[in-house]
């Protein structure tokens, strides 16, 4: 079991097929991954922990040439920490699963596990601001080619495939636009040009989309957003083969360090046994805003996926069990209308977070999207009036009275 970088395969043997929960989804975000300390406790353990002793010199020398798997340094792997990455292994029905301190070093690491200079990305536009940067503005400085293309356009996709791919890399639904991509096609294209398709699923969360189903290989998580859900703690994940993960993963995480604290995983361990009634929840939530929504004056456009008709609501349907739990609106007035309308917000916070239990709402164009440019913007569709709102678990009626008063009140 020792790896070619001489170091030892510290992580636990988990060596059961993908998918292969004892139980349904719901039960395995409650108990899937636990292991029980000898004081059997409840709740997960906690173990603060950044290393673990041996009984003898002997030990540690077969934890080092891996003879004995067994935790040896909490950079490469903890108890809490693995336990959040097999629940959430459950859940998505991978493989393999590492966890990381933030979202973004998810999507970096998952990236540059695999690159080398000459290498070629192809990724959707629409993108979180800082996965924008990293295939827009770091990637090329490494001599690795970097393409864009219209995430909803499959013919661009096509055009862009026709040339031999290391990796794609794509967010459906997409920040902040909601714009969908098709996963089944991207996917073929992306393999019969060679590439690992890489799908950010921060938006539709583990409950409402896998990925991994219509051929994705690797699935990255912000465990920031829906999985705490409850605004305390950064964390990321990333889910693939056993092979990806252990042979490409792995070796460039342990040694660059982006390692989940025990602290937050237990944090996000507690966070998956609501994520499923939390999702579904602020998902009749949005949809019932999305509606509310449509119906006020003030109300040029309402995006919601799956909302509606035409292509793009048809792939919703088809590859999102539920719409999500984030709706894009446009006011008129551009950013004076939508800056009127937050400002007249008494329960609804401002914030650029996400998928939290407190409803938000965030001017992209100013804020999450302002290094984007202004042409750039438009073309894509994140007018200046354009408000994203991350709808919470408060009472629906609440929410509906606070943003009829701010829209009645802006004009
Ligand atoms: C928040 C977010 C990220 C980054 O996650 P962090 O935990 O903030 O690092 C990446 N992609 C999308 C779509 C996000 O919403």
């Amino acid at each position: 079991m020792a790896r070619d970088d001489g170091t030892p395969n510290d992580r636990p043997a988990n060596d059961r097929p993908a998918g292969s929960g004892r139980y349904r989804p719901q039960t395995e975000l409650v108990r899937g991954g636990q292991t029980r300390s000898s004081f059997n406790e409840t709740s997960e353990a906690l173990y603060l922990t950044s290393g673990y002793v041996y009984g003898s010199a002997e030990e540690a020398e077969g934890a080092f040439t891996g003879e004995m798997p067994r935790f040896v340094y909490s950079r490469y792997a903890n108890p809490t920490v693995a336990m959040f990455e097999e629940r959430l292994r459950l859940l998505e029905g991978a493989e393999a699963c590492f966890v990381t301190a933030t979202g973004m070093s998810a999507v970096f690491a998952s990236m540059m596990c695999q690159l080398r200079t000459g290498m070629r990305v192809v990724a959707s536009r629409v993108l979180f601001g800082s996965c924008h940067y990293i295939v827009n503005d770091i990637l090329p400085r490494f001599g690795i080619e970097t393409e864009f293309v219209e995430g909803g356009d499959n013919a661009a996709w096509a055009a862009a495939l026709e040339r031999p791919a290391d990796i794609v890399f794509l967010e459906t639904p997409a920040n902040p636009t909601l714009e969908i991509v098709d996963l089944g096609v991207v996917c073929d294209l992306a393999h019969k040009a060679g590439a690992c398709v890489v799908i950010d699923n921060i938006f539709a969360s583990p409950v409402l989309q896998r990925p991994l189903e219509f051929g994705a290989d690797v699935v990255v998580y912000s465990a920031t957003k829906h999985i705490d859900g409850q605004g305390r703690a950064l964390g990321g994940a990333v889910l693939g083969s056993k092979a990806f993960i252990d042979d490409k993963l792995f070796p460039f995480a342990k040694h660059t360090g982006p390692s989940l604290s025990p602290f937050n995983a237990w944090i996000m361990l507690k966070g998956l046994e609501t994520l499923d009634v939390r999702v579904q929840k602020q998902c009749d939530n949005a949809e019932a805003l999305a509606d509310f929504l449509a119906a006020q004056p003030g109300v040029r456009e309402v995006r919601y996926p799956g909302r509606g008709t035409g292509h793009q609501a048809d792939l919703a349907r088809s590859q999102m069990k539920r719409g999500g739990t984030i709706v894009a609106f446009e006011v008129a007035g551009g950013k004076e209308g939508a800056f009127a309308v937050l400002n007249r917000l008494g329960l609804i916070d401002i914030s650029n977070n996400l998928g939290d239990a407190k409803t938000l709402a965030t001017h992209p164009a100013t804020t999450t999207h302002q290094r984007v440019p202004a042409q750039t913007r438009h073309e894509i569709g994140i007018g200046d009036g354009l408000i994203r709102l991350s709808v919470g678990l408060e009472d629906v009626e609440d929410l509906k009275d606070d943003l009829g008063h701010a829209l009645a009140a802006a004009g």
